[in-house]
């Protein structure tokens, strides 16, 4: 088995696990769905009730669809003072959850569990003005979202793998030239091809704090390409989505 695969076997396990305990603990809220709105043919965003949770820039919810016993995990892409909660999801094509989210009628009730995770800025970086690199594929981009609108003073820089121009979601929300997006199907965006090619090719800042999220072959390439080039790994986090 290789690494990646051992990555992804290690992630299902913890999945079964999780779903097991998060089904017998109590739910929190009951969150109508608000909205639904498609960004592409498969990505959307799910705007639920947010009551009076609170939460911190860059964790997670799990959702269950009433009466089914199935939950799913999906990071906040809101930020932390926004009214309601956005959720960024990819419809997988053999999933469950997120093809069946995206068609359910406004105002139906979902369990909402959370919030969860510890992928969040830590206050003594934040106090001490560090840079921060933002690495993401995909609905990856997600916490990063969340964590950047958050924190409007934040000094970083975003890069983004995608396959398509247009899941470059909101780009238009980080300031100019602090987001690059990297197109592997097509040209277009910034750099075409995959992110870890652009980020070999570019070469790393030394002096930065790198938050990676996505697919684990993606993290799992960043983070063993990051530490080659010596960034120490209390400056590297990490969540893998699948
Ligand atoms: C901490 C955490 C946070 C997450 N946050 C988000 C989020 O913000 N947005 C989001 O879209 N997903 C997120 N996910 C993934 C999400 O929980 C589900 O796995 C995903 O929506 C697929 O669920 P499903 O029931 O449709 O498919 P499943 O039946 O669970 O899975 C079907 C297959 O699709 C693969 N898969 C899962 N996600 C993707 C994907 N995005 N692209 C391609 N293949 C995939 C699975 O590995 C599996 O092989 C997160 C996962 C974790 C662990």
């Amino acid at each position: 088995m290789n690494q990646n695969q051992l990555v992804t076997t290690r992630t299902n396990k913890m999945r079964h696990k999780k779903t097991a305990y998060f089904s017998k603990m109590k739910k929190i809220a009951h969150g109508k769905i608000l909205d639904i709105i498609n960004l592409t043919e498969s990505t959307y965003i799910l705007r639920v009730e947010k009551g009076d949770l609170e939460f911190k820039a860059g964790q997670y919810l799990v959702l269950n669809i009433p009466g089914e016993n199935v939950a799913r995990e999906y990071s906040i892409y809101s930020q932390e003072d926004a009214p309601y909660l956005d959720l960024l999801i990819k419809e997988v094509t053999d999933g469950k959850i997120s093809k069946e989210l995206k068609y359910l009628k406004i105002g139906t009730k979902l369990e909402i569990s959370g919030p969860f995770g510890f992928f969040v800025l830590r206050d003594n970086r934040l106090s001490t003005k560090n840079h921060f690199t933002f690495i993401a594929t995909g609905t990856g981009i997600s916490p990063f979202h969340s964590m950047i609108l958050s924190n409007p003073e934040l000094n970083f820089e975003v890069i983004h793998g995608v396959k398509y121009q247009n899941e470059a979601y909101d780009s238009a929300n980080y300031p100019a030239g602090s987001y690059t997006v990297c197109t592997s199907r097509e040209a277009g965006g910034d750099f075409q091809g995959r992110l870890t090619e652009y980020l070999k090719n570019r070469g790393v800042r030394k002096d930065s704090v790198y938050y990676i999220c996505g697919n684990s072959a993606m993290v799992n390439e960043v983070t063993i390409f990051l530490e080659k080039m010596e960034i120490s790994p209390e400056n590297i986090r990490t969540e893998v989505f699948f």
